[in-house]
């Protein structure tokens, strides 16, 4: 899956030079999993990753390429939970190392789904997530009772982490926090790129016409290698 090869790279590139902080992944370190939602109120709140209309961005990308995603672990660029003081600019990405998702394309954009659909089934204690899947914006309202008993970023990367273990196509996995840079704002924009490609493959597997001059999704199929093969593949096989 090489779809997503050139935005992990390049966000890499566009976080490099910034002050990192980086933790092993420790299953016995996640925080603890309510199981469901959880409401946490405003009176009960200590700030909001992303709230009071500061950026948030939030996408997750597949590869199978063992070096972009090279173990289980936890980046944070900028500031931790216990150290923010009120709302901040927030991007929370997943770059997740898979086997070959099943061979075809119709199964591998299924595998690509479930594996984004585990970010509606992570609720760590006191860590209230609000996503919009429209502006690809991740909201967390923080409780003062988590920041109190200790919640840091490497604890909830942790159960973010064992969340994508329970996908049996899950190598390894990486996620990245951001806390409180402008760079959110430019991370926002690979969001929504992110999402044009997954949902170009949603028209491809629907059986769309095959003549790029003039079909709609060409800006973004001249814009992201595979995709092209990817159409083209299915064309031949049908
Ligand atoms: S490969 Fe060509 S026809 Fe297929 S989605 Fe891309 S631009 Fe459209």
């Amino acid at each position: 899956m090489e779809l997503y090869h050139s935005i992990i790279a390049d966000t890499h590139l566009t976080l490099l030079g910034m002050s990192l902080r980086r933790w092993d992944y420790d299953p016995a370190k996640a925080w603890h999993d309510t199981g469901e939602s959880e409401l946490v109120m405003l009176r009960d709140a200590a700030f909001e990753l992303g709230g009071s209309g500061c950026p948030s961005a939030n996408f997750t990308c597949v590869t199978g390429k063992e070096d972009l995603v090279p173990k289980d672990e936890i980046l944070l660029y900028g500031k931790d939970l216990s150290e923010l003081k009120g709302d901040v600019s927030f991007a929370r990405l997943a770059f997740l190392l898979t086997d070959d998702l099943g061979g075809d394309d119709e199964a591998t954009y299924q595998a690509i789904r479930d594996m984004e659909f585990v970010k509606y089934h992570v609720f760590p204690e006191g860590y209230m997530v609000r996503i919009s899947s429209e502006s690809n914006r991740e909201q967390v309202r923080l409780s003062k009772t988590a920041i109190a008993r200790g919640i840091d970023f490497r604890a909830v990367g942790s159960a973010y982490i064992k969340g994508y273990h329970k996908n049996p196509h899950v190598k390894r996995v990486q996620i990245v926090f951001i806390t409180d840079n402008a760079v959110v704002s430019e991370l926002a924009k690979t969001a929504k790129k992110v999402d044009d490609i997954t949902r170009t493959l949603t028209h491809i597997l629907e059986g769309i016409p095959t003549d790029c001059g003039s079909c709609n999704l060409k800006p973004i199929c001249d814009e992201v290698e595979g995709m092209r093969e990817m159409h083209f593949g299915m064309r031949n096989k049908g």
